[in-house]
């Protein structure tokens, strides 16, 4: 078949016109025969039954029907108008109803003829209605290219509005089909498709769409799902090579004075063995001359600061200045008043640029900034402003990534003369699956053990009806002279109502653990930064016993006294977040607990959240819930990075296929880079058309 066959235009398809042409454009991103080739179902339905109306139940499950139309009404409703035709068959009477598109349905529906009915039904008022129901006459029904599994292809409000309905869209597809004989091109090389079992690409191909059995329909999914996971690890991996060899960094090779003298005598405990491999893998890629790009990643309290400053001290015994960038201006503070006690006995210097940092300050850090004084700065996006120029920035490391987009980190990268070598923390424990896929390019480092001596933190789920319970608990942690964290969820729809909770909460705090006995501490985001920051002072010096906050604390805090964490209307926290704030415990020697207080009332998904946190503290597992739960889409951390827009693949059901895709896809890279070869030539083909018609980004939303 021609190559350019599938380039075609979606115009030039017959039973397209102008009109289609557009909405299949604007709504599916169909431009091509290809592009159409390419949109593969959402899910099949069980088309093999028939009921009557007498037989339908009240499980609004989906239902076909085969009946006629008797009447047509437009009925007057307080928004709009809506649609209603009277549907019988031999056994009674049903409504069909339409919200949307109604002068096109009115305009093409014929009465008194049979017609195949598909969709869901309704109850109500002792007879059943279907909302938008398909609709096929019995006549073309029994004509069509059919199969016990029917296709269901994804879809938007517009274009069933328009008359697009599913049924359209697979009308087109057996015309593209027909027009193009099934000829579709191999897209694999033959070595790949014989050592992996798959079918070709005309036999998946024509069963994604046309699925003849079960069996067949698995065996063409399983194929284009490889082919997909394929060619992205391809370019993912491909994209890296050329990045690596391309574009250079400064080279640290110099292990000097800073940071040897803190390794041999400023330690302030021995590194776990997964501190040492990861700053060793930090120390290979500074030393050599490719710009570094490395995702350091580190379950909460796992000591990924340390390893922040140790790559800092290489930098600076380069010649070189270092930034670390945090989310919150507490945490800046906490990491700038750590970092200063870690080096005290060196002779670095170290500032902090926050918001709230003082006109004057600002001016002499800029200035020490440029003049190359300071070897260190610390801060929030203040880091970011224009103002603020390095000498030689030679390395950033950014905390917390999930709280700072692609774009941010980027604007660091262009304050120097060249690129500084990279390092991004998260606690954020995207799945290895997750990663390996958007992060394809980013090198990897994850510290996969906890500092020694730490105690599981007893995990426990409450109801509100239990609260004096709890109140005697933390009277007796606090009588052993441990502290306690209150935390309400702060959400931002609804943020008046939640300030009202914390301040409700807070005031029954107080009224249970009255002064002078007991001292509670409140902080939230809408305090001034200077009265959180006294606020957090009293806490962290255990002044008070009691700290009531918003999850303006859940990121990096550091109380090692605090061995309670009790989380009120736990229900609302998503399960990333519920870790983190987990993690702001059991960081000293005493044993810790994380209380989760909800009330009554919990959704399914609340439920699993709750269990998942009482099960286990992995974070590993915990994500690889949470992205089950939520969908990649919305998983903390991936928001802003970019996650994977795929077509038929799904990251975290189809992670085995993905291992199985990107070893194929490094196999094959390295036994012939360039994909020269005769045996390659499809691999080769399909990989400049992509290249050239829907590049990696267009994967990544
Ligand atoms: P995170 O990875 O969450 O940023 P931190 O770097 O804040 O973790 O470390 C958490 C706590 O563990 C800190 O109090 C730190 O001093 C301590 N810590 C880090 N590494 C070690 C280690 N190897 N041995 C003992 N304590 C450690
Ligand atoms: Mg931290």
């Amino acid at each position: 078949m021609n190559a350019n066959f599938l380039q075609t235009p979606i115009d030039y398809l017959k039973g397209v016109g102008p009109n289609r042409a557009d909405l299949l454009k604007k709504e599916l991103g169909i431009h091509t025969f290809q592009d159409l080739l390419n949109l593969f179902p959402n899910r099949y339905l069980d088309r093999t039954q028939y009921y009557k109306i007498a037989q339908l139940q009240q499980t609004n499950a989906e239902v076909q029907i085969i009946g006629k139309i008797t009447h047509i009404k437009t009925v007057e409703q307080k928004r709009g108008k809506r649609l209603v035709a009277t549907f019988i068959d031999e056994t009674g009477t049903m409504e069909l109803v339409w919200f949307r598109g109604q002068k096109w349905i009115r305009e093409n529906l014929k009465l008194n003829v049979p017609y195949v009915i598909f969709g869901k039904t309704n109850y109500f008022n002792n007879s059943f209605s279907m909302p938008h129901p398909e609709m096929e006459l019995l006549e073309a029904h029994e004509k069509s290219i059919r199969s016990a599994m029917q296709p269901v292809y994804p879809s938007t409000e517009k274009l069933g509005n328009s008359g697009i309905t599913n049924r359209v869209i697979n009308g087109l597809m057996q015309q593209l089909f027909l027009e193009s004989k099934n000829a579709f091109a191999e897209t694999l090389s033959k070595p790949l498709l014989e050592q992996l079992k798959l079918a070709s690409k005309k036999e998946a191909l024509f069963n994604i769409h046309f699925p003849i059995s079960q069996a067949h329909l698995a065996r063409a999914q399983y194929r284009l799902k490889f082919e997909e996971l394929f060619y992205i690890q391809l370019q993912l991996i491909r994209k890296n090579l050329i990045h690596k060899s391309k574009i250079k960094g400064y080279t640290f090779d110099k292990i000097g004075h800073n940071f040897n003298t803190f390794f041999s005598e400023h330690l302030p405990f021995e590194l776990t063995e997964a501190q040492k491999r990861v700053i060793k893998e930090i120390r290979n890629d500074l030393g050599s001359n490719a710009q570094m790009n490395r995702l350091l990643q580190g379950d909460v309290g796992s000591g990924k600061t340390i390893v922040a400053l140790m790559s800092m001290l290489i930098a600076i015994d380069n010649g070189f200045q270092a930034c670390l960038m945090a989310p919150t201006e507490i945490l800046s503070v906490q990491h700038y008043n750590g970092l200063v006690g870690l080096c005290k006995r060196l002779n670095t210097s170290i500032e902090i640029l926050t918001g709230s940092t003082k006109t004057s300050k600002r001016r002499e850090i800029h200035e020490k900034l440029e003049n190359g004084e300071l070897d260190i700065l610390i801060g929030t996006h203040a880091l970011l402003e224009d103002k603020v120029k390095f000498k030689n920035l030679g390395l950033a490391i950014v905390d917390e990534q999930h709280r700072f987009g692609v774009e941010q980190r980027s604007k660091l990268w262009h304050k120097n003369e060249y690129p500084p070598h990279v390092l991004v923390m998260t606690a954020t424990p995207i799945p290895r699956t997750l990663a390996m896929s958007v992060y394809g390019d980013l090198d990897i480092s994850v510290i996969d053990e906890l500092p020694p001596g730490r105690k599981d933190i007893k995990t426990v789920h409450r109801f509100d009806a239990n609260r004096l319970k709890v109140f005697r608990f933390i009277r007796d942690e606090i009588a052993k002279g441990r502290q306690v964290y209150i935390v309400y969820p702060l959400i931002q729809e609804s943020e008046t109502m939640d300030y009202k909770d914390l301040k409700d909460g807070y005031e029954s705090i107080v009224r249970e653990f009255p002064l002078p006995e007991y001292q509670v501490s409140i902080v939230h985001g809408q305090m001034k930064s200077a009265d959180k920051e006294y606020e957090m002072n009293r806490f962290i010096k255990g002044e008070t016993q009691i700290m009531v906050a918003t999850t303006v604390i859940e990121v990096g805090v550091d109380v090692p006294n605090a061995s309670v964490m009790i989380i009120e209307s736990a229900e609302r926290f998503g399960l990333s977040q519920l870790h983190q704030l987990r993690g702001r415990v059991g960081r000293g020697a005493e044993q810790s607990y994380c209380i989760l207080m909800t009330g009554h009332k919990l959704s399914a998904d609340a439920k699993m959240r709750l269990e998942t946190m009482v099960r286990t503290s992995d974070g590993f597992e915990i994500a690889e819930v949470d992205l089950k739960l939520r969908g990649p889409g919305d998983m903390m951390g991936t928001q802003q990075s970019g996650v994977l827009n795929l077509r038929i693949a799904d990251i975290i059901k189809d992670s085995e296929i993905l291992k199985i895709a990107r070893s194929y896809a490094m196999q094959t890279l390295k036994a012939d880079p360039n994909l020269a070869s005769e045996e390659n030539l499809p691999i080769k083909n399909t990989y400049a058309q992509l290249v050239k018609y829907r590049n990696i980004w267009n994967y990544i939303s």
